[in-house]
């Protein structure tokens, strides 16, 4: 898969000052899994080094002025920005990390100015407002709030469930390839939106004998949207004893306790949500329940990554 990043997170020395803002779980976790598209607006319109700038907001416009001498570099910084996209989109992306609080690459942390001096909010940055508006759907996120281990959990599982339907769409599916994937990802859409879940089901069934193409549209649609909604403890553990519910034909009396206890356990935020999920795979294992084990939602990206082995990746 393929990210797009700020190349300061990357360790490039490109910032105003000629430093980098180099992440590690970027560099040395995710990139386990994908290449990574540099971008820098700012280096590009005004090299390295160079005088810093800020964000101004004049009669609801928003201008870029430098620190230095206050000149409005307000064009240049947008015809770069738009360099920059124009480069991205030359490659298929499965989602963007941008540098926080920057006025090019920030996502709603980006502190905007007012004409006397004084600081009036926060807004995205130049580049992170293109991609938004050109990229409505794609993950994207900071390296701000990547450091909370719930929005980091959320965001890398929409960053691989993205990455799987777009390789879904290359394949040139039919509708019966839609219901396969569709009921693959039963219990992580589930814990994601249980509105849209089911509207996804009802696309799925085609009531309407909509065309393959409308279909298939609709659906990546309510997939994609259904991904970028963050998990909440409740969702997940409604899914969890949703999964409980298969082997309750299966298991003695004192092992549903266990599972039990310890589906309470992750709700209550005493144990992460590894420890139940491990023991639903080993039952799903050995009464060879192919339904669950073919759930996305038991593994929705490397294990290695192990994001769900802190507590606090449960809210
Ligand atoms: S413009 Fe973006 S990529 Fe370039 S240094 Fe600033 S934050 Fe980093």
């Amino acid at each position: 898969m393929k990210i797009a990043v700020s190349a300061c997170l990357l360790g490039e020395k490109i910032r105003f000052d000629g430093g980098h803002k180099h992440d590690r779980f970027i560099t040395e976790e995710l990139s386990r899994f994908a290449e990574f598209v540099p971008f820098c607006p700012e280096h590009l319109a005004f090299g390295t080094p160079r005088p810093s700038i800020r964000l101004l907001r004049l009669e609801n416009q928003i201008y870029v002025h430098s620190n230095k001498d206050d000149t409005d570099l307000t064009e240049r910084l947008i015809q770069t920005s738009r360099d920059e996209l124009s480069k991205i989109a030359h490659t298929p992306l499965s989602g963007i990390i941008f540098k926080s609080k920057s006025p090019s690459c920030g996502m709603k942390s980006a502190k905007t100015y007012l004409d006397n001096g004084f600081c009036e909010g926060k807004e995205d940055g130049i580049f992170a407002s293109m991609c938004r508006e050109r990229y409505p759907l794609l993950p994207m996120e900071e390296e701000g709030r990547l450091q909370d281990a719930w929005l980091r959990e959320n965001f890398v599982m929409q960053l691989f469930a993205y990455d799987a339907y777009e390789q879904f769409k290359a394949s040139f599916p039919t509708v019966g390839d839609l219901v396969r994937f569709h009921t693959c990802h039963k219990f992580l859409l589930q814990a994601k939106d249980e509105q849209l879940y089911r509207e996804l089901g009802n696309i799925v069934a085609n009531r309407d004998a909509l065309k393959d193409e409308t279909l298939l549209a609709m659906y990546e649609l309510g997939f994609k949207t259904a991904i970028s909604r963050k998990s909440s403890i409740k969702r997940t553990r409604n899914v969890l004893e949703h999964m409980a519910g298969f082997f309750k034909n299966d298991l003695t009396k004192s092992e549903k306790e266990i599972l039990h206890e310890q589906i309470n356990d992750f709700t209550d935020k005493i144990i992460p949500l590894i420890v139940p999920l491990s023991t639903i795979a080993l039952y799903a294992q050995k009464y060879d329940i192919r339904y669950l084990l073919d759930q996305t939602f038991l593994n929705p990206y490397p294990k290695t990554l192990a994001l769900r082995s802190h507590i606090d990746a449960g809210k």
